[in-house]
């Protein structure tokens, strides 16, 4: 599922959790502190850019909705860590498993079955990314302002955006691509996100396919996308893992 890491075989070093939360919060710390802090309303101020990842351009989009983590029936996570904003980078990508979801109480079961593949076989302290994309709805991830576990390395300088689904050979639909543009317009708009962010997939800082190449490809074609030094070569390794 999900993640990184865990995909097909390869196991990929676990790598960003390790980084992650190293202070001890007490519970009611924690408690206090992810309660999602942008609430539907505040994304709902958000209007869309990144128009360009998308084939349509119908959408009206004047209220993407966000799922918040108690909707979605999150559990409290173990720990927390800040996360500096605003972040340079936006790094995408997808779960490859579970697929992509097609109603809201299917994608609520997907974001409980990552978060449960997250920590209890990642043994990480929440689920990975900062956000999810389904079919219809954002969901809440760790948020603006917590560290992620979705790569390795970059997690305290970036925001990970999941997208659920499998983007090997089918790009996500059109819908998703504004709700993502959408979420990092809100973003960039309330200072989370640089305004001269770069935008990336998952496989520039990490050796896996993530987010799938056929995802990869309309990534690339987005003027906000840019190159990483370093880049590891793609591999086979699908999906989810790699992340953190
Ligand atoms: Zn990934």
């Amino acid at each position: 599922m999900d993640h990184e890491d865990t995909e097909k075989g390869k196991a990929l070093p676990s790598g960003g959790e390790s980084v992650q939360d190293p202070q001890t919060s007490s519970d009611k710390s924690v408690a206090d502190a992810l309660i999602p802090q942008n609430s539907r309303a505040m994304i709902c101020s958000s209007t869309i850019i990144w128009k360009e990842m998308s084939t349509v351009s119908c959408w009206e989009p004047s209220c993407p909705p966000i799922v918040s983590r108690e909707e979605w029936g999150a559990r409290l996570p173990k720990k927390r860590q800040d996360l500096t904003t605003p972040v340079p980078l936006v790094i995408i990508h997808h779960t490859y498993s579970p697929p992509a979801c097609h109603s809201l109480e299917d994608c609520k079961k997907a974001l409980v079955e990552i978060q449960n593949f997250h920590m209890n076989d990642r043994g990480w302290d929440d689920i990975a990314y900062n956000f999810l994309v389904g079919d219809e709805y954002l969901f809440m991830g760790r948020g603006w302002q917590t560290v992620g576990a979705h790569a390795k390395g970059f997690n305290n300088n970036s925001i990970g955006i999941c997208f659920i689904g499998d983007y090997r050979e089918e790009i996500p639909s059109p819908r998703m691509l504004i709700l993502g543009s959408a979420l990092i317009k809100f973003g960039i708009d309330n200072h989370f996100i640089s305004a001269n962010y770069k935008l990336i997939g998952h496989r520039q800082v990490r050796n896996t396919e993530c987010p799938g190449e056929a995802f990869y490809n309309v990534i690339k074609t987005a003027p906000s996308w840019g190159p990483m030094d370093n880049s590891p070569s793609p591999s086979n390794v699908t999906g989810n893992q790699g992340g953190s």
